[in-house]
């Protein structure tokens, strides 16, 4: 059974409409040369070939650079994505400000680096109704050639999730939907994209901090993350880089529907909703009855159209009850390959 009315991600339905690729050819890889033998030490015999043989020596300096991918959305793994998510469950409530949200952004920035991207900590304190809190958002940027940093010009869709949990008093909330769902999934999404290079340049994924509202959702207080994120594209004059963005949030319940608020910018909305038939996954999204307040209304306020990709309709939101039992590496797949098929439509050329 579905609620209608619910906020995820300590969402606010908001009454009114609000107002982001890597196909680099891999680099030849290196050709190691033989470590000689320590005096003394035999030397192996090499594997004789017979002449004739149908199999080949392998030379490793001719080996041609690795392919991409044709349908590079049927890598992305449900399983791997799950990982990452128990990877951060499993470090217990991660609400901003605690030393347990320091310890997610390590394991993220761990991901991010070990897939080939670079990472910016993006650091800012804000006044809460509980004081100042410092938050951190984290942008990872992919440079073909493994610059360092990687350039901030090349990106034409920003990909997003909030990694933060909701602070309780009252219960242990580890947030295994809400929050590390779409923020495991986009550490594989990150892992994908690499097998890609030059679409992955073309692409900015973001995890915000501070999703969450420290007491509740008002203007000030929530989306700390996504609102300092649109800030600093308007103040460093990137916002018009980028062609569209999509958020996650709370797309890892078993029971998938991802409900659509009626107010997603078009025609990005029915592309992904055409490459969810394509994939034959359609089933899985519908639309919400009214709009929701998440981190994708900074963005469409900077007007960069962004979809919010959230199922809205989960049980155990915001109870001690949002735990991986109720996480399904299936439902992760869907929308990290909906999205993968996606990007390289709209972003091939
Ligand atoms: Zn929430």
């Amino acid at each position: 059974m579905k609620r209608t009315l619910k906020g995820s991600a300590g969402l606010l339905v908001a009454a009114a409409a609000l107002g982001l690729s890597a196909c680099k050819p891999n680099p030849p890889e290196r050709s190691e040369p033989e470590a000689p033998a320590e005096p003394g030490e035999a030397v192996p015999a090499k594997p004789e070939f017979k002449a004739g043989a149908s199999k080949l020596p392998p030379d490793r300096s001719a080996k041609p650079a690795k392919p991409v991918p044709v349908e590079l959305w049927k890598e992305f793994s449900g399983e791997k994505a799950f990982a990452e998510v128990r990877k951060q469950v499993e470090l217990g409530p991660r609400p901003s400000g605690s030393g347990e949200i320091e310890k997610a952004r390590a394991a993220i920035d761990a991901s991010l680096r070990a897939a080939g991207w670079d990472v910016e900590r993006q650091e800012f304190t804000e006044t809460t109704p509980r004081g100042p809190v410092k938050f951190v958002n984290l942008v990872a940027r992919f440079s073909p050639s493994m610059a360092r940093p990687a350039p901030a010009n090349t990106q034409r869709a920003i990909i997003c999730s909030h990694y933060d949990t909701k602070r309780f008093s009252t219960i242990r909330f580890t947030g295994a939907n809400d929050g590390a769902s779409s923020s495991g999934a986009l550490l594989e999404l990150a892992r994908v994209l690499a097998l890609d290079p030059q679409l992955a340049a073309k692409v900015e994924l973001v995890f915000f901090d501070g999703e969450e509202a420290v007491v509740q959702f008002t203007e000030s207080d929530g989306l700390y993350g996504s609102r300092f994120y649109a800030r600093s594209l308007r103040t460093s004059q990137r916002a018009g880089q980028f062609q569209f963005g999509i958020l996650w949030d709370m797309i890892g319940d078993k029971d998938l529907t991802i409900t659509l608020p009626p107010d997603s910018p078009q025609p990005l909305t029915q592309n992904l909703l055409r490459a969810a038939d394509k994939l034959g996954v359609r089933s899985r999204f519908a639309y919400h009855d009214r709009s929701i307040w998440d981190d994708h209304v900074p963005l469409n306020q900077l007007k960069i159209p962004t979809v919010d990709l959230i199922d809205f309709d989960y049980l155990a939101w915001h109870t001690a009850d949002d735990t991986l039992d109720q996480i399904s590496p299936e439902s992760l797949r869907t929308v990290g390959a909906v999205t993968l098929y996606h990007l390289r439509e709209a972003l091939a050329k």
